[in-house]
């Protein structure tokens, strides 16, 4: 009998995901090995989707890099030793594309993950998420475990954090521009609109996942990526004409552009699922704001 259990099973990537057992925050804490070996104890999976995290945006990450580092640690180290102690049978670990080492030649490849130091904002979250495909290899070499860990690009969909502040683009700017709209001031956005971003929707990394727990098994991990760059200019444009917004769009210079571009290549994925269909971006989008706006204001962030 196939039993799947997924942590942060009520995030954005959870959501999306079929599994018998979802657990959210609130069904224990997975820093502490008690509570986990708890959970294992009661639910005995077959199958895990390691998507729990602390994650946030490079505001909360530069501030608290000890804390990014310590939850992710031990977090990662408790569910992978219980998945080897209750005999998991399957685990697919999330990575992110955020824990590459900020200079690289471009694109970005499975092979590339440790070639460097990654970006001082993040530098706490990105090593603790190093870490966890270092365990995944050292589970699979000494205890022969199919221990897989999968590396998705910025993922948006329905059950996204939109808050203004702390959110990513994609949902911070459906937010902002459905006030906007309705309270009929300017629409800001953050910088110049120039940078580059791959943008993946949360339902096909739900239809991913499912094929990579039942068919990835390299020790080496697996990025997601549409390998398909859209700039912030042309997403606003996008988000501007699907919410039918008629006003000012003013860029904020004073605010952080971030990282230009960090293309990754979507080689690996596409050698395995070659009739793969990404959803295209003017679809997701379409889904996440008709769900946002039937459902102002009981958004997560709002
Ligand atoms: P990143 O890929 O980790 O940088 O993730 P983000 O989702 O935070 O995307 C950041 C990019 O979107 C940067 O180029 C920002 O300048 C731009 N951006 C524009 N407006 C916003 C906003 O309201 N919130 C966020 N988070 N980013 C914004």
């Amino acid at each position: 009998m196939i039993k799947r259990l997924i942590t942060g099973g009520s995030g954005l990537v959870g959501s999306n995901i079929d599994a018998e057992i979802k657990l959210g925050s609130n069904d224990g804490d997975l820093r502490d090995w008690a509570q986990v070996k708890n959970i294992f104890e009661a639910h005995r999976p077959t199958h895990v989707i390691h998507a729990a995290a602390r994650v946030g945006g490079v505001g909360g990450n530069m501030k608290a890099k000890v804390e990014f580092f310590y939850d992710n640690v031990m977090i990662n180290t408790n569910v992978l030793e219980a998945c080897r102690i209750y005999n998991v049978k399957k685990v697919v670990s999330f990575l992110s594309t955020c824990i590459f080492p900020e200079s690289i030649e471009y694109p970005l490849t499975e092979k590339k993950i440790h070639l460097g130091a990654p970006h001082w904002s993040n530098y706490g979250y990105a090593y603790a998420k190093r870490m966890l495909d270092v365990q995944t290899e050292v589970y699979r070499d000494q205890y022969n475990l199919d221990f897989v860990s999968v590396i998705p690009t910025n993922i948006y969909g329905l059950n996204d954090n939109f808050n203004l502040d702390s959110g990513h683009v994609i949902p911070s700017l459906i937010h902002k521009c459905y006030l906007a709209k309705v309270n009929n001031t300017d629409f800001n956005v953050w910088g110049s609109g120039t940078p580059l971003r791959e943008f993946i929707y949360s339902k096909d990394i739900g239809k991913l996942t499912n094929w990579a727990l039942e068919n990835y098994d390299e020790s080496e991990p697996i990025i997601f990526s549409t390998s398909h760059e859209i700039s912030i200019k042309d997403l606003v444009g996008f988000i501007v004409g699907i919410i039918g917004f008629e006003g000012d769009v003013v860029w904020q210079s004073d605010k952080p552009d971030g990282q230009f571009r960090k293309p990754s290549s979507n080689k690996k994925l596409m050698s395995y699922v070659p009739d793969f269909k990404f959803t295209p971006i003017e679809v997701g989008l379409k889904e996440t704001i008709d769900h946002f706006v039937n459902n102002y204001p009981n958004l997560r962030g709002v």
